[in-house]
């Protein structure tokens, strides 16, 4: 390697490879922007479906993509116009970048997460280099600031940006029931009842939210307890049980009216196994992207009924804005108040950046995987 390179983890999708490359060193090009340092990385389910070559898609005449979308640096050079950063801060980057139309309403007023034309960029997964080596460079705009205090933690922002839009959804809908969540000085989920479905990183960084939010908290998933996913969930005060010892019917029995369901699973069969028993004026919010492979028989017109007869409501929700990571920030910092030791132990391991084929495309194993470069 000579000094105008560094290390990289991508996918060259022509030749269906994953290796690392020497990618240039990126620099500043515009006074807006900030050079980071890439401190640690997190492998996510994205990821390894890009390592199988049906997702994902290099930047226009590149052959390989960069991965990597889940990332914590450090500051460590500043554009001249840069006012919300300063060298050695600690920053965590969002994934999308707007489209160029400027008649695209969310992405002229930074909602890309909303993009009507399908035209974003997302870094490390659509037409843009990731996070997943040394240094990278973007416009301030994109980076949210993380308290020192959160060294350790803050890689699980981005992951924990999709519970912050979720519920955000899902309290945007339960609008219509203003008696539902106002009980006066509590958290906005008192009194209501939360089923999350999957117990990955996404589904505990979710039942964490759910559980800050005053929810009573269910986590259903599919391994058998007890294992290290249901003793977390337990440790955060919600409950586990797997779908192989009770049915989504015994759980709605179980639980009662369930009035939102987060689903953290990315299957259909099992998502829509649950959907049947979302709780009436219920919120179902769909956040995994299946590869595209199942095909079900449902109880269609029963559901049907279900849904308008009781008021339900089904959200998908994708990507995240500036917003929900200032959410993430300051939700980390409050779960590291509360369980210091639980949140930690959602990382299973941090890896460095030789152990990248075992993480992306071995046997998937623990919760949340971490390639650490520093
Ligand atoms: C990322 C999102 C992204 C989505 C679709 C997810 O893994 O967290 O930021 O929008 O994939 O590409």
């Amino acid at each position: 390697m000579d000094n105008s390179t560094m290390k990289a983890v991508a996918v060259v999708p022509k030749k269906r490879e994953l290796r690392v490359v020497e990618h240039p060193l990126p620099q500043i090009s515009s006074e807006n922007q900030i050079r980071v340092q890439t401190l640690d990385v997190g492998v996510c389910g994205t990821d390894r479906e890009i390592c199988t070559f049906v997702y994902g898609e290099p930047p226009k005449g590149d052959e390989h993509l960069v991965l990597g979308h889940e990332s914590l640096g450090r500051v460590v050079e500043v554009g001249s116009a840069v006012t919300r950063f300063k060298v050695g801060d600690l920053v965590v980057p969002s994934v999308r970048r707007p489209c160029s139309d400027s008649n695209c309403k969310p992405c002229s007023n930074g909602k890309q997460d909303y993009c009507i034309n399908g035209e974003f960029t997302e870094r490390g997964i659509k037409q843009v280099h990731g996070f997943m080596t040394e240094f990278y460079v973007d416009d301030e705009k994109f980076f949210t600031y993380v308290p020192e205090e959160l060294r350790d933690l803050a890689v699980m922002a981005e992951p924990l940006t999709i519970a912050e839009k979720g519920l955000a959804q899902a309290y945007a809908v339960q609008k219509r029931l203003p008696w539902a969540n106002t009980v006066s000085g509590e958290p906005r989920g008192k009194g209501l009842r939360a089923v999350v479905l999957g117990a990955g990183p996404i589904g505990i960084l979710g039942a964490m939210k759910c559980v800050i939010e005053g929810f009573d908290t269910y986590v259903y998933s599919r391994s058998k307890s007890p294992n290290p996913k249901s003793d977390l969930v337990e440790q955060i005060g919600a409950k586990y049980y797997s779908k192989y010892d009770i049915s989504p019917q015994e759980l709605a029995s179980e639980v009662g009216n369930i009035d939102l369901i987060y689903e953290a699973v990315g299957g259909s069969e099992f998502a829509f196994d649950v959907l049947q028993v979302l709780g009436t004026n219920g919120v179902f919010v769909f956040t995994g992207i299946p590869a595209p492979e199942t095909r079900l028989e449902i109880d269609s017109d029963i559901l049907m009924r279900r849904i308008v007869l009781e008021n339900l409501a089904i959200v998908g929700t994708v990507n995240a804005d500036r917003q929900a990571f200032e959410d993430a920030i300051s939700d980390l910092a409050e779960f590291n108040k509360r369980w210091p030791e639980t949140i930690r132990n959602v990382i299973t391991g941090r890896y460095g950046i030789e152990d990248h084929e075992e993480l992306l495309i071995g046997k998937s194993k623990g919760i949340k995987n971490v390639i650490s470069f520093s």
